[in-house]
């Protein structure tokens, strides 16, 4: 059914990339037999679920939205790719992202945008726009999403959608196209909180493959979203990113906010304001990390060992070979940060960039410590509008980065964030999220109180 769906309405979503109907028939028609012989499957056998292009599929191409991995067919699975054949999970294809997950809207893909199913004229967010509209649009169930400022929690909000970035290190990275290391985290898509906390469940643990992978038993996300109970709970918002100070947030953005706050203080939760002061500088300090991460994980595109190779004419050198290749291959978005990376690393201006910012995280963190101290969860509105049209922010950099102020401390400071849907704005009749953040190591709590609310 799903596959049939895809047929349908993916040449207007393009929200795949790849599709593999061979591939997932043929799990689909091993689980049955398996099922009919009486086999003890794990929960999700049969299930099917999308991937974001970003994760290494053996024998399937992956292409991180780049023509510089057009055709690149990896030789092996990532570690989530893995878990997810283990769970008997057949997988219905590759989803499109904005190229290196370097966006907020999945314009930045090289192969075309995804469109969000709620109004085809609009954004689906990003840089996981394939995943969320894929689940959105019911074109898969269940789907994978990178989030490394942003890039789980705010397509789910503009799609209607559920998403949960991890604890950094809860989830490995093993065979993910890297992004900025120290920021990236894999995580679940889902139309429920439940549906999440499964997937969640399946690709979580401990992985020798990946060195900031935790080896800590993984919180029982599942029982928590059965639960609902939130009587006592204390619930942060955060100055800071609550949309009424600077950064105006869009009305219907806020009115769905607020009654969020109201539902859970009619659940039994209390409600208090925290102050977060240093995320205002989170924008600042996340771009300044993230190309200079990015910069130094993309230098591997050399054309030599594989991706994209550009021969100019004559007798080029080897650096000639680069050059062309890295010009034909990378997009001006990912041009963009490479340069701006490779700037702030350079040597006389590391301190003053790239060591400045580092100490803007640990204060983030700091904040996001003190906040805890003082509350179980925060919350806060995932993103600061409703879906903006295709081709509003494409020349405006600053206003594209804009979208992610709510969700890009998360990243700096390692905790886990989810965004669920929190109904639709009065003005466009179009999905709001509302954005719930733990400590780290408390991912539970997110799904306690994302399926309370739900
Ligand atoms: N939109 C953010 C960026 O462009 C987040 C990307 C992400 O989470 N992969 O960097």
């Amino acid at each position: 059914a799903h596959l049939d769906r895809i047929e349908r309405l993916n040449p207007t979503l393009n929200a795949y990339l790849l599709v593999d109907a061979e591939g997932a028939l043929a799990t689909a028609a091993e689980v049955d037999v398996a099922r009919a012989t009486g086999e003890a499957l794990p929960r999700l056998a049969g299930v099917p679920v999308a991937v974001k292009d970003i994760a290494c599929t053996q024998g399937m191409r992956t292409t991180a939205g780049s023509r510089m991995l057009e055709d690149f067919v990896p030789p092996y699975d990532a570690t989530i790719v893995t878990r997810l054949r283990e769970a008997r999970m057949p997988i219905l294809g590759k989803t499109n992202m904005d190229e290196f997950a370097m966006g907020s809207s999945t314009e930045h893909s090289a192969f075309g945008p995804t469109r969000n199913p709620w109004d085809l004229s609009r954004i689906p967010g990003g840089s996981g726009g394939g995943s969320s509209a894929a689940v959105a649009a019911y074109l898969a169930p269940l789907a994978i999403g990178s989030d490394t400022g942003g890039s789980i929690r705010q397509p789910a909000a503009v799609t209607g959608t559920v998403g949960t970035k991890p604890t950094y290190g809860a989830v490995s990275r093993y065979g993910i196209i890297a992004l900025a290391s120290s920021l990236d985290q894999i995580g679940p898509c889902a139309r429920t909180v439940a549906d999440a906390a499964l997937l969640h469940e399946v690709i979580a643990g401990h992985d020798p493959m990946d060195s900031t992978s935790v080896d800590a038993p993984v919180p029982d996300v599942v029982g928590a979203s059965a639960t609902g109970d939130l009587t006592g709970l204390r619930v942060g918002v955060v100055r800071e990113i609550s949309g009424t100070g600077e950064g105006a947030f869009q009305p219907g953005v806020l009115a769905r906010f607020e009654e969020s706050l109201e539902q859970l203080r009619a659940l039994g939760a209390e409600i208090s304001e925290v102050s977060c002061p240093h995320f205002g500088y989170a924008m600042a300090a996340y771009y300044l990390i993230l190309p200079s991460e990015a910069s130094s994980n993309l230098a591997r595109y050399d054309a030599m060992r594989y991706g994209l190779r550009e021969v100019p004419g004559g007798s080029p050198s080897a650096e000639q070979v680069m050059g062309a290749s890295r010009d034909a291959g990378f997009g001006d978005e990912v041009k963009r940060r490479i340069i701006l990376g490779t700037y702030a690393l350079s040597s006389g201006y590391y301190d003053a960039y790239y060591g400045q910012a580092q100490k803007v995280r640990t204060l983030i963190a700091r904040d996001f410590e003190a906040a805890f101290e003082q509350v179980d969860v925060l919350v806060s509105p995932t993103a600061p509008t409703t879906a903006f049209p295709l081709g509003d922010k494409t020349q405006d950099p600053m206003a594209m980065y804009l979208n992610d102020i709510a969700t890009i401390p998360a990243n700096l400071a390692g905790v886990p964030g989810m965004s669920i849907p929190s109904g639709t704005a009065d003005e466009d009749g179009l999905p709001v999220g509302l954005q719930i953040l733990a400590p780290a190591m408390q991912d539970q709590r997110l799904y306690a109180v994302g399926a309370a609310l739900e």
